[in-house]
């Protein structure tokens, strides 16, 4: 049975092995009221436990499930980009693994787009069970993003959303190796559309974006948007030099026209040190848009897929297998 696939869901996964089984299951299970074709894409990026080897068994029975395979961990925007490259839908759906993003809000985002919008996107009205300190850092993410950047990219909003076939076709023509995905479907543009929702918890197991990943993230959506912060470096050292040179000019002043000794050992220190530390947070921050370019010149390709099943290649191997599942 081939018939023309009209939604594709991707779902990237690292590690997701104890939410797996219940994702594939709500997302299924919303998937079929549509009544139409759909193939659920699961990306499994260099996952360490058994998660791809639930998913590659479910592919033997079920039609829908495909697994690429990643030969390493690349990164959840690159595995969201390996979705795209091989989804076949009408419309593409992207979707945590980890159920915080709610699989019933899918039926919204189509509603929504078969009203004529190119892109859906889930807002988050709300987050819960996440720290505080994730709520405060991804706020002040979002806020210095839509400052800093010349496109809007909407506030709180992740990944989720549905695009297009045709945002999907332009932003695969996008070749840039450090992706902030979300950014970049801002970029392309056509009708897009907000749906507001609250972001569960995660249903099990725990983040995979730890501090470190977080700040590479928001590097990423600033420096690929935005020339920004490079610009400060000149504005600081305008107004920096600018007051240095009244400084000077004051102390000549007292140097020319009274008898005061200028003083000053202690606060020579203090201005080395801190205008040292502006012309070295000046240089990172340079360094950051220069490693970036070196990654562009390397032109090395944005994944490795090592495998990529699909139910078509596996048939027949599998009536057992579901009638054990499905106890
Ligand atoms: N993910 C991935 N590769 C990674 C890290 C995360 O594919 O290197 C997936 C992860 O399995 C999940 C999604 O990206 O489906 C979002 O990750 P997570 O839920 O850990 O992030 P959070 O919701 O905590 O921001
Ligand atoms: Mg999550």
């Amino acid at each position: 049975m081939s018939t023309h696939v009209r939604y594709s869901i991707i779902i990237p996964m690292y590690n997701e092995e104890a939410v797996i089984q219940e994702t594939y299951r709500r997302i299924k299970k919303v998937m079929e009221t549509t009544g139409e074709a759909y193939e659920l894409l699961f990306v499994n990026d260099g996952s360490t436990d058994n998660c791809a080897q639930m998913i590659e068994e479910y592919s033997y029975w079920d039609e829908s499930v495909k697994l690429i395979d990643f030969s390493r961990n690349f990164g959840h925007q690159i595995a969201i980009t390996a979705g795209m490259d091989y989804a076949l839908g009408d419309a593409v759906v992207i979707i945590d693994a980890d159920l915080q993003d709610p699989p019933e809000l899918i039926l919204d985002m189509i509603r929504e787009w078969n009203n004529g919008y190119e892109v859906v996107y889930a807002k988050r009205v709300k987050r819960n069970g996440e720290s505080l300190f994730k709520k405060w850092t991804a706020s002040l993410f979002y806020r210095v993003l839509r400052y800093s950047t010349d496109i809007s990219i909407p506030v709180d909003t992740g990944d989720f959303r549905l695009i297009d076939r045709k945002v999907c076709e332009e932003l695969k023509r996008l070749p840039e190796k450090n992706r902030f995905v979300r950014g970049l479907v801002s970029w392309v543009g056509f009708r897009q559309k907000a749906i507001e929702y609250e972001r569960d918890e995660r249903l099990a197991g725990e983040t995979k974006y730890p501090l470190k990943r977080m700040i590479k993230l928001s590097l990423d959506g600033i420096t690929s948007f935005s020339y920004k912060p490079l610009k400060l470096a000149g504005y600081l050292g305008g107004l920096l030099s600018a007051a240095g040179f009244l400084y000077l000019m004051y102390v000549l002043y007292l140097v020319l026209f009274t008898d005061a000794a200028v003083k000053g050992w202690a606060s020579m220190i203090g201005i080395t040190l801190t205008f040292n530390g502006f012309v070295l947070i000046m240089l990172g921050i340079l360094g950051e848009y220069v490693g970036r370019i070196y990654d562009e010149t390397k032109r090395r390709p944005l994944y490795i897929v090592q495998d990529f099943y699909s139910g078509k290649q596996q048939q027949g191997a599998v009536e057992q297998r579901v009638a054990q599942l499905h106890k």
